[in-house]
């Protein structure tokens, strides 16, 4: 099961309070683990029963993605397909977005008209494919009609139980899809996108639930953000550094991803991460 390493905080302050880690190294601090949810909100426990909230600093299309590989990690072959066309589809949503936005439309405006083609993908591809083009003077990779569509079909409307093979060939294929067009349009956009990405993130919204909570009942915990390092990740992509230990195919990071499960030791450097009470 996709669990997220999240961070407990109030341990954090702890040792800070302690002086680590600039007067001593303090103890290690144990990751808490949550199943993954709609919000962007984690209640969190952790093992010295501290109470805190946790917000994710990524969006939607990075988390689906990475859940569907989790799927195939446990052996859910549909799910992971169905996960990875989500984030396929949620992508092409951030791209029209991070498009029309760089043109100076307001996020209100790219609101209204995507509340026009929200429920229809097909509309919404089509949008996909004649900004790209517009944008890059050549078409997008997508996935090809005569082989990629009705296996995608197939496997999402007649229950059709794909191969592992088949899941980690399709991911590498969405992973492509997804990561080629990500990568240009932040060399193109690099500003707009990550404006794009911290209006449509779990931050922002996650922020907006707890302050609307908060109104009716006094809140004293600490609010952590932590960025979940997926494979497919807007800000902090693994094109950008050499030695990134994200890079390689599905297939590759499989063993990853399970790794990540068991419990992690988590040390204080010299970065303190952001807190706010
Ligand atoms: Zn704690």
């Amino acid at each position: 099961m996709m669990l997220l390493d999240l961070v407990c905080f109030e341990c954090v302050m702890e040792q800070v309070k302690k002086g680590v880690p600039y007067q001593n190294i303090g103890e290690p601090i144990l990751t808490p683990f949550e199943e993954v949810n709609n919000t962007g909100i984690y209640k969190v426990i952790c093992h010295k029963g501290h109470n805190s909230t946790v917000i994710i600093d990524n969006i939607d299309f990075e988390i689906l993605f990475e859940y569907g590989i989790n799927a195939i990690a446990d052996g859910y072959f549909r799910e992971a397909v169905s996960s990875m066309t989500s984030a396929m589809e949620r992508y092409f949503e951030f791209f029209i977005k991070v498009i029309l936005r760089s043109s100076k439309i307001t996020f209100t405006t790219i609101d209204e008209i995507w509340k026009i083609i929200s429920s229809q993908s097909e509309r919404q591809l089509g949008a996909y494919l004649a900004l790209y083009c517009q944008t890059f003077k050549e078409l997008p990779l997508l996935l090809n009609p005569n082989k990629d569509i009705p296996f995608r079909n197939s496997v999402i409307h007649k229950g059709y139980i794909p191969s592992k093979i088949e899941a980690i060939s399709y991911g590498n294929l969405v992973m492509q899809i997804v990561e080629n067009s990500l990568i240009k349009l932040k060399k193109k956009y690099l500003k707009t996108t990550n404006e794009t990405f911290d209006y449509y993130g779990y931050k922002r919204t996650a922020k907006l639930l707890i302050e609307q909570g908060n109104k009716k009942k006094e809140n004293n915990q600490y609010l952590g953000i932590v960025n979940i390092m997926t494979t497919i990740d807007v800000k902090h992509g693994r094109e950008l550094q050499q030695d990134d230990g994200r890079k390689g195919k599905i297939e590759d990071r499989i063993p990853i991803i399970l790794d990540r499960r068991n419990p992690r030791n988590l040390s204080l450097l010299k970065k303190i991460p952001r807190i706010k009470k």
